[in-house]
């Protein structure tokens, strides 16, 4: 047995949703990750496997090549390449779900549309902060991934019996990328609990991780190890480290939306570093990752620079200007806020 974490009355209303609801949309945050379109997918699965045959997922844009291999993930709707047919979609929508993400600015140009839409939407996350934008907000921060939520609200619903191995392969997928394969945030027996109940439901999680995580091309590696050599800073009073990729750079390396998945999280395997900043040179913007072992916020520090948010210990946000400038913020607020100086920051290390 889980323990029952979310509230019984949400629990009836989105079963009576789902029993009454025609038409379904589901919609996750910019630059889908793997809990995004893990949740996302599952959810849908699972609609289609209770009965309902008009089920859509919409994703504001594109997401990365090595999620691609996911069941269900070639009927996904990318919002900027389909605006008209996806507008439509919600507008006729009985109920939207709204997964892995917690205001309606995180799904970017899709915002307006999903806001406006008439049918009764239903949000699912796990981040701080839920905005007032959805009839039912099914909302617990201490979750590790809006994928467990997802497992945990079909079986609450008394729907154990119909998660199949599509809708199991999905939710795996979105709790293995949410916590670094387990490395990060997972520290909770129950998550474990319910990966035994996934792999009875016929999963293979070995394949599931060598999917998405060994698939990559060369030109990736290739830029892996260039940032690394060439492009690390280090502070070692503040704890800190620095990697940039400028959009020359990227074009040098034959750069593809997710080839610098994971790149943030390299320099913390260096003994004495506790918080890694990535700054990736895009065609609007200067995309920010922050992330941190221990107890420094990285997301009170995408909030405070760079008009961000996310976890405690995996956050980012976005920069308007140039790199250089995107640098010297981050400079200033290692200096403002010195993670180095954070108590126990380093405990694990
Ligand atoms: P990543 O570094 O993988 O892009 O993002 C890590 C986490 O930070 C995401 O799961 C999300 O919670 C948060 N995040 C990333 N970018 C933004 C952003 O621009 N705004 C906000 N509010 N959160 C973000
Ligand atoms: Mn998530």
């Amino acid at each position: 047995m889980i323990t029952k974490i979310i509230q019984e009355e949400k629990i009836q209303k989105v079963k009576k949703y789902v029993e009454k609801g025609d038409k379904f949309v589901i919609v996750t945050h910019v630059s889908p990750d793997g809990d995004a379109i893990g949740s996302s997918l599952g959810l849908y699965h699972f609609l289609t496997e209770y009965g309902k045959d008009n089920v859509t997922v919409i994703v504001p844009n594109d997401f990365p090549a090595f999620l691609k291999w996911m069941p269900g993930a070639k009927d996904i709707v990318i919002y900027d390449r389909y605006k008209e047919f996806a507008d439509q979609l919600l507008q006729g929508a009985d109920v939207i779900f709204c997964v892995d993400f917690n205001i309606p600015k995180r799904v970017d140009k899709m915002a307006e549309a999903l806001i406006n839409a008439p049918g009764r939407h239903v949000l699912i996350d796990h981040h701080l902060d839920p905005g007032d934008f959805c009839r039912v907000v099914i909302s617990y921060p201490e979750m590790s991934s809006t994928s467990e939520m997802v497992f945990r609200l079909i079986c609450r619903m008394g729907y154990f019996d119909l998660i199949n191995r599509e809708i199991a392969e999905c939710i795996y997928t979105g709790m293995m990328t949410d916590t670094g394969a387990f490395t990060y945030n997972s520290n909770k027996p129950e998550i474990y609990i319910i990966i035994s109940e996934l792999i009875k439901k016929g999963i293979n999680k070995d394949e599931i991780y060598r999917k998405v995580n060994q698939t990559y091309l060369e030109s990736r590696l290739r830029l892996m190890g260039y940032v690394l050599y060439e492009k690390m800073q280090i502070f070692p009073k503040q704890k800190a480290a620095l990697l940039t990729l400028s959009a020359e750079e990227l074009k040098r390396f034959n750069y593809k939306s997710g080839d610098t998945e994971g790149f943030v999280n390299l320099p913390l395997s260096i003994k004495g570093i506790s918080f890694s900043a990535f700054l990736r040179e895009d065609p609007d913007n200067v995309k920010v990752s922050l992330r941190s072992v221990g107890d420094f916020p990285c997301n009170y520090f995408a909030s405070t620079y760079f008009n961000g948010g996310g976890h405690k210990n995996a956050s980012g946000g976005e920069f308007y200007g140039s790199l250089e400038d995107a640098v010297a913020v981050f400079e200033k607020g290692l200096m403002d806020f010195n993670p180095g100086n954070i108590e126990d920051l380093n405990k694990d290390k």
